[in-house]
């Protein structure tokens, strides 16, 4: 039988208790992995269908240090970290002279410096152990820009800079380091938008539909997977129905 080869790694998820970070973390355990996963203070969201066995913690993505006290409880509960995958994200749109400095500060805080605290307090430990395999969620916005979403898609557009770096300073240590960019995936983050805005976001993807979470959670554990990606790395998979930059 033939497996993603993630049996028993050690996998920390942010933003893993609802939309596609909470796929992300049932997927992942299905496929054998011990998870860990953030919630800020809303992890009954799912009212007790949260995949068993997955360790909660608690802590916002944009506070460096509970970011940290997590790695350490993560490592000291479940063991060495293998995987990490930076979900959490927020929207915050509106058009450009209207956007405020706390909206744009705001969308900079989660998305983009979030991604750097949630990195950070594992890689030393990945170097030193030679193995390892980070998976940041970036957006189509953030590689062909967005109406309204200007904030958003600096920070989606700078994630995707982050990690072509760093994949390539972590090359040498076997820590690889990717990119998944999904187009418009129904989640709550969409859910919000006009009926008249999806019809005509859908009529322009080739799949007329939007994604689902599940499409963008297979696309994280492929990336994650020592097997089937060993090779990939800095790389941007899209997960987006054609619906191209
Ligand atoms: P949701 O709005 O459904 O979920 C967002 C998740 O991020 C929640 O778990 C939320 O936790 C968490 N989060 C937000 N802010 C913080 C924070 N400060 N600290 C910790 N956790 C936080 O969004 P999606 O599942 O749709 O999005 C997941 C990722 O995918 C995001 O990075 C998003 O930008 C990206 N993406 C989504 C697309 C879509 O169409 N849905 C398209 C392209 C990319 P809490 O419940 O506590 O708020």
């Amino acid at each position: 039988m033939l497996s993603l080869g993630l049996e028993d790694k050690v996998i920390f998820v942010t933003g893993g208790n609802r939309g596609i970070g909470a796929t992300v973390v049932s997927l992942l355990q299905q496929l054998g992995a011990k998870v860990a996963y953030t919630y800020r203070s809303s992890n009954h969201y799912y009212d007790g269908d949260l995949p068993n066995g997955a360790l909660p913690i608690e802590a916002d993505v944009t506070d460096a240090a509970a970011l940290e006290a997590a790695a350490r409880q993560v490592e000291e509960k479940l063991g060495p970290v293998y995987g990490v995958v930076a979900n959490a994200g927020i929207t915050k749109d509106n058009f450009y002279p209207k956007l405020t400095h706390d909206d744009w500060d705001a969308v900079i805080d989660v998305n983009l410096k979030g991604v750097n605290h949630t990195i950070k307090p594992f890689i030393s430990g990945m170097y030193e152990r030679g193995e390892g395999s980070l998976v940041c969620v970036s957006s189509i916005s953030g590689e062909r820009g967005n109406v309204g979403q200007t904030n958003y898609a600096a920070t989606k557009a700078a994630v995707i800079g982050f990690v072509k770096s760093l994949a390539r300073e972590a090359a040498r240590y076997g820590v690889r380091a990717n990119v998944v960019s999904p187009g418009f995936i129904e989640t709550d983050m969409t859910k919000g938008l006009p009926d008249k805005v999806k019809d005509k976001i859908t009529a322009e993807i080739p799949f007329r539909r939007f994604g689902k979470p599940e499409d963008v959670a297979w696309a994280v554990a492929f990336l994650l997977s020592p097997i089937a990606s060993n090779y990939v790395t800095g790389e941007v998979l899209r997960v987006n129905g054609a619906h191209h930059t």
